[in-house]
């Protein structure tokens, strides 16, 4: 077995920063072998300009809105934002098959290895087939009003019998609850053995509209419902806020991805901690800052959720919010507006942290033993700060 040897002026492991000194040795199959002082390390070592790393996690995206790139206008906020994303339904499947593969392959490039991706049809399976990145598929299913909850199921139960295909022995691959304002009681009960000890993932406090609706049943969410001509008067608002309203119906998953928490308050984060304390579920906050300043213009609460000791993960969410899917532009975005944030920190948000959210950190998201993480380049970096001119290149 012949090795390769990386050196670099960083080298983070998906756990710690180390310096100049260290050598990653990988095996020619892209297996982690170990990671030794340079004294050690004999001949043939690459030396690199810049901080080695795992290659990174998204996990968050929606391939299958790959074709809406730079269609919907920025910073209009949620409520107008989804109505356009419903609405834009006349493209031809070639171009949206098009527009597919050319963004699995700008994630590539981008050093990313994994993907958490929403589907709310089949038009990723073709690319998805290919293998060329692990997927964690989530079959998005939505239906506010009660009476259409079974005929909706039953269409994402479909959805989730082609996927299964790709993953028969069924561990990359779950329901998903859309948004809590989009997913009626009665729909919730179908869904939830799809998702029952297994990762799945919603949308959770994009706009503040959202804890208003859930609160008091007033707020834009009104106008979001009329626009559609969806008839709410069923609804009975719960007096608290959004996540603390659903969060129960989650009881049985094993990992869920709250994503955006754009708006997500202590009280929210210590109720999901007491709530799921005695239990063995694990919350992960995901975070697509792009798409919130894109959508929202806003930025999610880092700091909060840092001192809350929250699993925080990275996502790009889709090309629909966001100019590209590259979690190193997340994380310029996270050090530009949180320069204290220190850079380990965030990297282990984009590799280890991912990688055990979409239940993939026996392979992906370190370099320990047994695993074959992927190794990517982050280059043009100043001492150990990255700068909004970095960036990364997939080295295995
Ligand atoms: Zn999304």
């Amino acid at each position: 077995m012949s090795y390769l040897k990386f050196k670099a002026d960083h080298l983070f492991t998906g756990k710690e920063m180390l310096d100049e000194n260290g050598v990653l040795i990988m095996d020619n199959d892209g297996f982690f072998e170990n990671i030794i002082p340079v004294t050690e390390a004999g001949e043939n070592v690459q030396q690199l300009r810049g901080i080695i790393s795992p290659a990174f996690i998204n996990c968050h995206c929606h391939l299958e809105l790959s074709h809406l790139k730079g269609l919907i206008p920025e910073k209009t906020g949620l409520v107008d934002f989804v109505f356009k994303v419903v609405t834009q339904r006349h493209f031809e499947e070639a171009l949206i098959f098009e527009a597919i593969e050319k963004s699995e392959k700008e994630m590539i490039d981008n050093g990313i290895i994994a993907v958490g991706d929403i589907c709310n049809n089949t038009h990723s399976f073709f690319q998805k087939q290919k293998g060329n990145i692990a997927y964690y598929n989530f079959i998005e299913v939505s239906g506010w009003l009660p009476a259409i909850a079974q005929t909706r199921f039953e269409k994402s139960k479909l959805h989730y019998d082609h996927f299964y295909q790709l993953s028969p022995a069924n561990n990359q691959l779950s329901m998903a609850p859309h948004a809590p304002y989009s997913v009626s009681d009665e729909l919730w009960k179908l869904i939830q053995p799809f998702f029952y000890k297994k990762t799945t993932t919603i949308h959770n406090q994009e706009t503040p509209f959202e804890d208003e609706f859930f609160e008091s049943g007033k707020g834009d969410f009104l106008r979001m419902y009329s626009l559609m001509n969806i008839d709410n008067s069923f609804f009975e608002p719960t007096g608290k806020s959004s996540l603390q309203s659903y969060l129960p119906k989650l009881n049985d998953a094993k990992n869920v991805l709250f994503v955006h928490n754009t708006f997500s308050k202590k009280q929210d984060l210590e109720f999901v901690k007491n709530e799921w304390n005695k239990k063995d579920v694990v919350a992960f906050f995901c975070l697509c800052p792009n798409a919130n300043l894109y959508i929202e213009n806003a930025l999610p609460p880092i700091e909060l959720l840092i001192r809350e000791h929250s699993n925080i993960v990275l996502g790009t969410d889709s090309l629909a919010s966001n100019h590209r899917l590259s979690i190193l532009d997340e994380i310029k975005t996270i050090v530009k507006n949180f320069p204290t944030i220190p850079l380990p920190e965030i990297l282990k948000w984009a590799t280890i942290n991912g990688a055990k959210a979409l239940q993939m950190d026996n392979v992906l998201g370190s370099f320990e033993a047994g695993k074959k993480p992927g190794v990517v380049l982050i280059e043009h970096i100043n001492g150990d700060s990255i700068t909004p001119q970095s960036s990364v290149r997939k080295i295995t």
